[in-house]
């Protein structure tokens, strides 16, 4: 592990004013040890830390920097906004393209309205609240590994059996707030059908990742979304979508334009804000009908609509074109290519998988299909992989369980970059 003085300084610093040091904590470098970076400027598909030592981005944000950092029509487009006033608390045209935007893009007979909010958390937070109130059913199902932010009822993940009742997975989140949460595991429609024999009546929604990259990447399996899509129909219960990582990354209509499931409520966030605050979620219009004002189900946000965050994802979503797709998918794949040959050749058991453009690796010799599978795993040889590419200046997610995001920015220096780091990262990972 290289030293970075200027990182540790501004960590100690730091965890004197906040809880850990940082804002949000996988940041903190706890899964891996270290000292996390501090950045202070990207460019392209490179960040820059505290000491000036530059570093390949394979983690874009945790997912919305699909164009690279500092794109010059994001940029331009913000301070544009800004200069013009920086919150107005009223409509705006921009939430108008915004929404017409978001619902032209992914083009689901199924999406018709959506309402913007300032976090992905808020987006599934909020369509739950609107699928027990449209249904007037209170249980919840999620899949364990999935994750959908820090909303308290879905802050839990599964026990054993088949059909858990959840037990908080955070102090502070009560019994009472994780008891209607049933957790299955993920990928086990024979699960899903099962927990709706005993329970359907009473469940309101099944929520999941439109493919899941909270446990690393793994894809739903072949039929597994259209089955979610018939079982609750049958049963009246609402399927809600989470995009939030997928939405507008993993193709121009998110995990929709590969797996074209209609569900009743779409989550977003991440690549349609542009990297500033902003998500949203959307429906049907007589679901989407039933938020306040024109409807009983309330929903609000002082700074939701944002107009400079809404300048950012239009712009972000205009940039991106057929092309930024193209590259996403070819920058994947091109690192994944490079990352499965250099285990293979320092004789690392490991699974590259891919959902769409996410990829993540798995030091395991079957492929996961679900987060048994995930934590199975010789997580452990994540550490030592993980720092000898951070001293070759290349920045991955800080933890095993997370999905890497490649940018449409990266260009044969950084690919190159990451080609040399990978087989002495690979080696560290087979010690
Ligand atoms: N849903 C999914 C699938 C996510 O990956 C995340 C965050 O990573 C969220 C929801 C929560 O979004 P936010 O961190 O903006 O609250």
């Amino acid at each position: 592990m290289s030293d970075a003085p200027k990182s540790a300084e501004l960590f100690e610093r730091a965890q004197r004013v906040t809880p850990g040091g940082v804002n949000s904590p996988v940041r903190a470098f706890r899964a891996v040890g270290g000292t996390p970076r501090f950045m202070v400027s990207g460019s392209g598909p490179y960040l820059v830390d505290a000491d000036g030592r530059q570093y390949v981005d394979l983690v874009s944000s945790w997912g919305p920097m699909i164009l690279g950092h500092a794109h010059p029509a994001v940029v331009a487009a913000v301070q544009a906004a800004a200069a013009g006033g920086l919150s107005f608390g009223t409509p705006t045209l921009g939430e108008i393209e915004l929404a017409e935007l978001i619902i032209a893009r992914v083009d689901a007979p199924s999406l018709q309205q959506v309402r913007l909010v300032n976090s992905g958390t808020e987006a599934t937070m909020s369509a739950i609240r609107l699928a027990r109130g449209v249904t007037g059913r209170h249980r919840v199902v999620k899949f364990a590994g999935c994750y959908h932010g820090h909303v308290d009822a879905l802050l839990a993940a599964a026990g054993s059996g088949v059909a858990t009742f959840a037990h908080p997975d955070s102090e502070g989140v009560t019994g009472a707030q994780t008891a209607e949460t049933i957790v299955l595991p993920y990928n086990d429609l024979a699960a899903v059908e099962e927990c709706f024999a005993a329970y359907g009546a009473e469940i309101a929604c099944v929520i999941t990742e439109a493919a899941a990259g909270n446990m690393g990447a793994v894809a739903p399996l072949a039929g597994f979304n259209a089955g979610l899509r018939e079982v609750t129909y049958k049963h009246g219960a609402l399927l809600i979508m989470d995009e939030v990582m997928t939405g507008f990354r993993v193709s121009a209509a998110g995990w929709y334009g590969l797996d074209p499931v209609e569900a009743d409520l779409f989550t977003f966030g991440k690549v349609m804000s542009g990297g500033l605050p902003a998500a949203a979620f959307g429906g049907r219009a007589d679901v989407m009908g039933q938020l306040s004002p024109a409807g009983p189900v309330y929903q609000a946000g002082t700074l939701s609509g944002n107009p400079v965050a809404v300048a950012a994802g239009l712009a972000s979503l205009r940039a991106a074109d057929a092309s930024v797709y193209a590259a996403l998918d070819a920058n994947a794949h091109t690192v994944g290519r490079l990352l499965g040959a250099a285990l293979d050749e320092a004789g690392v058991a490991h699974q590259v998988q891919y959902a769409g453009s996410l990829f993540s690796v798995f030091f395991a010799d079957a492929p996961v299909t679900d987060f048994a599978g995930a934590q199975a795993c010789a997580t452990w040889r994540y550490k030592p992989f993980f720092h000898a590419m951070l001293d070759a200046g290349v920045y991955l997610p800080p933890s095993a369980f997370e999905a890497w995001f490649v940018n449409a920015a990266m260009d044969d220096g950084a690919l190159a970059r990451i080609a040399d780091a990978l087989p002495g990262a690979a080696r560290a990972a087979a010690a």
